[in-house]
């Protein structure tokens, strides 16, 4: 089948890649020229596992091509994927500039029937504008498919090649038959395609979201609480994760949730709720809860070192909002950075992959390094605040030779409290037992 994709950024350029590699004839389309010329060459823009090898094999066998010819992409498709970005705006509801767009320019430029398919996150309501917008435009027979994306940044390939369950909104047999088709490569192993009214198709993206944020919040609430009354987060985890009600899964406590979707969609739905004249009570807390996590270990390195860090080195072990992506945007690293060097410090950074995206946001104001004990040289304590694994099991003897007081706050809880403490570090995780 042909498909365009309007957006090339994390959803859209997995998507088309996904799909061209399951066969479909793919157009990509993006507003950015340079991205259109690396990804053309066969050059991902962003760090994805699995992806680059991917696009290349499918650009080598002409299935996927990359372009800024919008008109061409959409009189050639039948499906037109719109997964450009919805950033939050000022009052924290969703962006729609993009989406409409997009949407416009597909009803200057259709000459036949097509399928719109909204795969950016859109508030509740947006595929009725954009079918309006379409509408204007033109008298031609389309429908609008909300098609909201549930891929996780760092196994975007895996989560879009195997699916948990595909959500298709529609209002309309013809389309649900017609998305069950293209999705077929996708769902062999048996998992659900839903199909569901427009309305709770939208819903279910913003609800996924707002459910997981708030297991986070959740648990780093009771890291707080555990660190007040004498408990140990990571032992009510597993006590509590054993519980299949409950389950295993995002109940780590830790600096924050951050990313370009939970913050941004908890905020999008508090603000869609007060259009609505409604007040979403627990995603405020939930919210409130996670900017004062994100705050948490500048405030600790801050108040250990007597409220002042001038003249301090202080080492980051850790930019992306997580592991296996170079994606900082809201990361809580950006939080703490900022903090500390209000507070007077020197700050040196290490992150595997995100030193170009974080120096793209916070400049030459620190310093970026290549190995994580060089950022460690003379340093007067380490925070460490994404759980890449190559940061599991560090030589402990080395750090504290390299560093000139040997301070640790561990912002993901990767280090044992106790052993820390036998090796003669200070250290403090989120809400451990054995605080410094
Ligand atoms: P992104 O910012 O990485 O990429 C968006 C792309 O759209 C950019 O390359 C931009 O140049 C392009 N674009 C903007 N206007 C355009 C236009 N008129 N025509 C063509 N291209 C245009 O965004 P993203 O992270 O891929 O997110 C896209 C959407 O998917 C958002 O709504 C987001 O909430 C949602 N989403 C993201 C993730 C994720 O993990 N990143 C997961 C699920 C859903």
């Amino acid at each position: 089948m042909k498909i365009s994709v309007f957006g090339t950024g994390y959803v859209g350029l997995v998507t088309g890649t996904c799909f061209a590699d399951t066969g479909h004839e793919v157009i990509c389309v993006d507003i950015d020229a340079e991205k259109i010329r690396l990804l053309s060459e066969g050059k991902c823009p962003i760090y994805e596992p699995g992806l680059e090898p991917m696009l290349q094999r499918n650009l080598e066998s002409g299935r996927i091509r990359f372009s800024g010819d919008a008109v061409a992409a959409i009189r050639e498709s039948l499906f037109i994927f719109i997964a450009v970005g919805t950033p939050p705006g000022e009052d924290g509801s969703a962006d729609l500039t993009h989406v409409l767009t997009v949407a416009r320019t597909i009803g200057a430029h259709m000459d036949a029937y097509k399928v719109i398919v909204v795969k950016s996150t859109v508030p509740v309501g947006t595929c009725d504008r954009v079918r309006a917008t379409i509408r204007e435009a033109t008298a031609i027979d389309f429908d609008v498919v909300s098609n909201p994306e549930f891929l996780k940044e760092g196994t975007a390939v895996d989560d879009c090649m195997m699916p948990e369950r595909i959500v298709v909104g529609t209002d309309n047999i013809r389309t649900a038959e017609l998305m069950k088709a293209l999705y077929a490569p996708f769902v062999r192993t048996g998992n659900p395609i839903l199909t569901m009214d427009i309305r709770s198709s939208e819903t279910t993206k913003y609800a996924a979201n707002a459910m997981l944020a708030t297991r986070i919040s959740f648990m780093n609430e009771f890291a707080n609480f555990c660190e007040r009354v004498g408990a140990d987060i990571e032992s009510v985890r597993t006590g509590i994760g054993s519980d299949t009600r409950i389950g295993k899964r995002f109940i780590f406590a830790g600096a924050g949730y951050g990313g370009s979707c939970f913050p941004k969609d908890v905020k999008a739905v508090i603000q869609m709720a007060r259009q609505a004249g409604f007040q979403m009570q627990v995603l405020e807390a939930v919210e409130a809860v996670n900017e004062r996590q994100k705050a948490l270990l500048a405030e600790r390195a801050v108040a250990f070192f007597g409220g002042d860090l001038a003249g301090r080195k202080i080492a980051i072990w850790g930019l992306s909002f997580k592991p296996k992506t170079d994606d900082v945007r809201e990361a809580p690293s950006l939080t703490v950075i900022r903090m500390l060097l209000a507070a007077g410090a020197e700050v040196v950074a290490h992150d595997p992959v995100a030193q170009d995206t974080a120096r793209a946001v916070l400049g030459d104001r620190i310093l970026y390094v290549h190995s994580n004990y060089e950022a460690l040289q003379d340093a007067d304590a380490l925070l460490l605040l994404t759980e890449w694994n190559e940061y599991r099991y560090p030589d402990f003897e080395r750090m504290k030779s390299l560093m000139r007081q040997p301070v640790i706050f561990d912002g993901r809880n990767l280090f044992n409290p106790m052993e820390l403490h036998q090796l003669g570090f200070h250290y403090q995780g989120i809400g451990r037992l054995g605080g410094m």
